[in-house]
């Protein structure tokens, strides 16, 4: 295997560490090391980063991992992680305010706070801001894209770039840059490090109401005590994974320490942090293949698997 040059850089207020394991950055719990990890401190601290990194660098950003599965093998090349407890929101002209790196749950009491609706399905994603809008997030009718006003994102060389929503195609979990020229769109290194929300005028204790009750159905529903990374696999059209996975037995079956939830068909778990990123995506592939051969359904993932296989 070829070493990784290690990297230099300077005038940066951010944290970088080397060969770090990813496990800890992850909802799941498992994955291997990143070969360069940085902790921006801020946007502008982000940009100082991306400016001088070198293009040939593999980049790969990470909110609060909590929709990507991480494998053994690690990441080569350099994980941004955008996630940031002391991100800022406001409210101003209307809309709402958020770093990329908050989370979305706060967003969702931020906005019920200030009297908007509309933002409470937020408080049940446990991502940041910039996960929900390069998923387009949603659950219980509501859709991230559906708010947005404007977002910012860095470009690869560092550059901020404010956008509107028809800059975007937007789909069901899916956001691609409609850029001129290029065929499907895609420019994977932007990232997004804020956005502004237009959400409705609303009564701000119907709202934090609105958010109790829909923790506690997710409570009920969820196998929220045990790591996981929400749903693996999209609705397909007219359908829910999880019914299907339920209905062809699969409910607690298990591969190495990776088991499929009794609670929640869709849900993987990964009881005592014991399974390997290699059993979750075996049980992945197991699923997927056993749900086809029953019922001639063909699963998508929604959650992202990045990285190498086990070295
Ligand atoms: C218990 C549980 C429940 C969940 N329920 C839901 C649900 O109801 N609805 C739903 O949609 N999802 C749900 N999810 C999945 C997940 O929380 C969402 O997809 C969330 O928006 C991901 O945010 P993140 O910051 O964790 O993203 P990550 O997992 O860190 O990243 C996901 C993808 O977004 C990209 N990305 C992250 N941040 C940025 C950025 N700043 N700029 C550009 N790209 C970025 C990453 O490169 C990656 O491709 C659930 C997950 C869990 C664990």
């Amino acid at each position: 295997m070829m070493m990784h040059e290690p990297l230099h850089f300077i005038g940066l207020r951010g944290t970088l560490t080397r060969n770090a394991p990813l496990a800890r950055y992850t909802s799941w719990r498992a994955g291997g090391p990143a070969d360069t990890l940085y902790v921006p401190a801020d946007r502008d601290d982000l940009a100082m980063f991306l400016r001088q990194l070198p293009v040939a660098e593999p980049l790969l950003v990470l909110g609060l991992g909590s929709n990507t599965l991480v494998r053994d093998g690690g990441v080569r090349g350099t994980v941004v992680i955008m996630h940031n407890p002391g991100a800022a929101l406001a409210v101003a002209d209307g809309l709402v305010y958020a770093d990329a790196g908050a989370a979305s749950p706060k967003l969702a009491r931020f906005a019920a706070l200030h009297g908007c609706a509309e933002a409470e399905f937020l408080a049940g994603v446990p991502g940041t801001v910039g996960g929900a809008l390069a998923m387009n997030a949603g659950c219980y009718g509501g859709e991230t894209w559906r708010h947005v006003a404007r977002v910012e994102v860095a470009t690869r060389e560092g550059r901020f770039v404010v956008r509107g929503p028809d800059d975007y195609v937007i789909g069901y979990r899916s956001v691609r840059l409609r850029a001129a020229g290029s065929p499907d769109g895609t420019l994977p290194d932007d990232i997004f490090t804020a956005a502004w929300f237009r959400f409705p005028v609303g009564d701000s204790s119907a709202a934090r109401a609105r958010i109790r009750e829909l923790l506690a159905r997710r409570i009920a529903t969820q196998p929220l005590s045990l790591p996981n990374a929400g749903s693996v696999f999209r609705n397909p059209p007219g359908d829910h994974a999880a019914r299907l996975i339920e209905a062809c037995g699969l409910k607690g079956h298990a591969i190495g320490g990776a088991r499929v939830s009794e609670k929640h068909a869709n849900f993987i778990v990964n009881p005592g942090g014991k399974a390997k990123a290699a059993d979750i995506e075996a049980l992945i592939a197991f699923v997927r293949a056993t749900v086809l051969a029953k019922t001639g359904v063909e699963l998508e993932p929604e959650v992202r698997i990045v990285g190498e296989p086990t070295p």
